[in-house]
Parts: structure tokens; C-alpha cells; sequence
């Protein structure tokens, strides 16, 4: 059988036109920290096009999240973005964080709803002097300052949601009111999110759609955020980290290859916008960057501040 023509992204080198971003987790303990601030050492002279950190429904990890910017601000030459939910938070609190990001110096916020105070599938109730939904939060946040704003977007489309169709109508609704990127929840069929994207061009939608992806550290971990996000796990995804349950080299091992075998082929089918959900670990996510031809710039981490 003749050997299978290379494609031309096994050949990507550092020239490659990608515009790769990492999104963490505030930590919760001093060793969470530690862990976090390893990875972001390791990962920030890749140079990735920004590095976003995320914030618990209802303001609950507020002060963490800042805290974690700013440090994020001080100490690298990273571009932070600010994830800003606004379930259960009244209008002017939510006004006065995004106040305090564009203070800080952070002009780059992730707006977002933030699931149901019940916790996912218990009906979402607005605050009452609330944004009812990402949309209005947008709105909000750009009265407010010129900031850059990403949003979620869904593939598999939202739980909440009726139905795809109504589903790019809420993304079409964000970006009218000003979101200038999308990021998507993960997703393992890259097919679907093609798909996904042609109908999000036919409706009208012309900025950038970031695929989401999640290197799977722990399978059952993800199969469970797969549920709760409505994501769909395949059933060759179950079968490559079967017998692996106590294994962790090779898992880490396959891991690698399922990841790196999606990004690649998403960049074949033509994306070269990718964000990874780094779950704060940098190990699998420099591997798949250093295959994508990404080398790092001399983009040191300062001195730790005082
Ligand atoms: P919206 O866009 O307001 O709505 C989500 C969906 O609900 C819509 O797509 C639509 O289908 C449906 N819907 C809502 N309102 C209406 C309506 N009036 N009419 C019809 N349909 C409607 N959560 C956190 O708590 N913190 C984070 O930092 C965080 N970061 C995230 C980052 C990314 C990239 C993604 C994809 C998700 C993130 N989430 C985060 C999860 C997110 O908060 C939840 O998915 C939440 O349930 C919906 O938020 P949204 O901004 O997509 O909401």
C-alpha cells in the first residue's frame, strides 16, 4: 500500500499563522497556587495570544480571580482576560468588577451568564437588578469601556437550549451587542464543530470562533464535565483510555496523541484559532503546542513581585 501523502500541518513550524490561548482556574490552596504558577512559568514563553482565568458563578471565587490576574499582570508579560459571570449578581456589582479589571489594567473579558444558582438543569433565575443573560452582560460591559470580549459558544448547543438554531441566535445576539470572539465549550468530533461553524457563518457571524479543547488528563473527570455540559463523549474517546485506569505514564502518553490529533486536524480543515482548557496542568497542552510548531520567545516570567 503507498504510504499516505503528509498533510501540510505535519509540517507546521513557528511561522505558522496560529493564535493559540490557555484559559486556568484560580486556586484554592496555597499548593493549588503553586501548581498554577508552575504551569503558567512553563507555559508563558510559548507566547499564546492571551491567557484567561475563570470566575465562579455568583462572584464565589471574585477575590480569587483577581487575585490571580494581578499576579498574572505583574509577574509575566502575558495578556490577561477577565471570565465575568453575572448569575446572582446585581447590575452595579457586576459593573464595578468590570470597573476594577479595566483598572487593573485587564481589558479583555470573557462575559459569560454562568450556569443556574441550583446548580445545571434547575431553571436560571436573573437576579432581579440583574443582566438576565451574556447578552445583556455584553451590552453592559461595553458601555463601560472598549474592551475586548469573548463569549461561550456551543457546538452540541447549551442544555438550556431549544435547539442549535436557537442557540446561534443567542451567540448572534452577543455579538451584536459587541462580543468581538467566541470560545466554544470542548468537544471531541471535529466534524460537529465544522458543522457548527457553517452555521454560525450562514447566520451572519463573522468573528473569530476559537475551538475549545481539553487535553484529558482524567477520562472520568471529563466524561463528567461531558455530561454536565452537555458535550458528547465518543465511544472510541471510552475505548482509548480503557485498561488505563492504573496506568498513568501511558494514559498521559495517550492523551497526548488524542489531542494532538484533533488540534492537527482542525488546523487541516483550516483553524488556526485554539483554546486550551488547561485545567492548570502545562504538560499536555506544551507537548501538543511544541508539535504545532510553537517554541518559546524569550518570554520569561518576571521576578516574583514582593
Ligand atoms: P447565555 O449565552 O446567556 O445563554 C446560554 C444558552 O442558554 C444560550 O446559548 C441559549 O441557548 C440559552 N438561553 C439563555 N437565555 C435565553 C433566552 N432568553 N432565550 C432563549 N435561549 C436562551 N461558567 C462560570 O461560572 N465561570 C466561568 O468562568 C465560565 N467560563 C466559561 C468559558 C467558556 C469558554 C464556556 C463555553 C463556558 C464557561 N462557563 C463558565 C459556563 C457558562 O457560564 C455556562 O455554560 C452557562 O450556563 C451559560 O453561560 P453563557 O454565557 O453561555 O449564557
Amino acid at each position: 500500500m503507498a504510504p499516505q501523502a503528509l498533510r501540510p500541518s505535519r509540517f507546521l513550524g513557528s511561522e505558522t499563522n496560529l493564535r493559540v490561548s490557555m484559559e486556568f482556574f484560580p486556586p484554592k490552596t496555597d499548593e493549588m497556587e503553586e501548581t498554577l504558577w508552575r504551569s503558567v512559568e512553563r507555559l508563558a514563553p510559548l507566547s499564546p495570544s492571551f491567557v484567561s482565568v475563570t470566575y465562579g458563578a455568583g462572584g464565589s471565587t471574585r477575590e480569587r480571580t483577581h487575585h490571580t490576574l494581578k499576579r498574572i499582570l505583574a509577574e509575566t508579560d502575558l495578556k490577561p482576560a477577565a471570565h465575568l459571570t453575572c448569575v446572582a449578581a446585581s447590575r452595579d456589582d457586576v459593573d464595578a468588577v468590570v470597573r476594577a479589571y479595566g483598572e487593573a489594567g485587564i481589558h479583555h473579558i470573557v462575559a459569560l451568564r454562568g450556569d443556574p444558582a441550583g446548580g445545571v438543569g434547575t431553571r436560571y433565575e436573573p437576579h432581579p437588578q440583574g443582566y438576565a443573560n451574556a447578552a445583556e452582560l455584553v451590552a453592559g460591559i461595553r458601555r463601560l469601556g472598549d474592551f475586548e470580549i469573548s463569549v461561550a459558544a456551543y457546538p452540541e448547543k447549551h442544555p438550556e437550549s431549544p435547539g442549535v438554531a436557537a442557540d446561534i441566535e443567542m451567540l448572534k445576539r452577543k455579538v451584536d451587542a459587541g462580543a468581538t470572539h467566541a470560545i466554544t465549550q470542548f468537544f471531541f468530533d471535529n466534524d460537529l464543530f465544522e458543522a457548527y461553524v457553517e452555521k454560525v457563518r450562514a447566520a451572519g457571524i463573522d468573528i473569530p470562533v476559537a475551538p475549545g479543547i481539553v487535553p484529558v488528563h482524567s477520562f472520568p473527570l471529563i466524561a463528567r464535565f461531558a455530561e454536565k455540559a452537555g458535550a458528547s463523549v465518543p465511544r472510541w474517546l471510552a475505548q482509548r483510555f480503557e485498561g488505563l485506569e492504573n496506568d498513568p505514564a501511558t494514559r498521559q502518553l495517550v492523551a497526548a496523541a488524542v489531542a494532538a490529533e484533533q488540534v492537527l486536524d482542525l488546523i487541516d480543515r483550516g483553524f488556526t484559532d485554539l483554546h486550551f482548557y488547561t485545567m492548570n496542568r502545562a504538560d499536555l497542552v506544551y507537548a501538543i503546542c511544541h508539535l504545532l510548531g510553537m517554541r518559546p520567545k524569550g518570554r520569561e516570567v518576571k521576578e516574583a513581585a514582593a
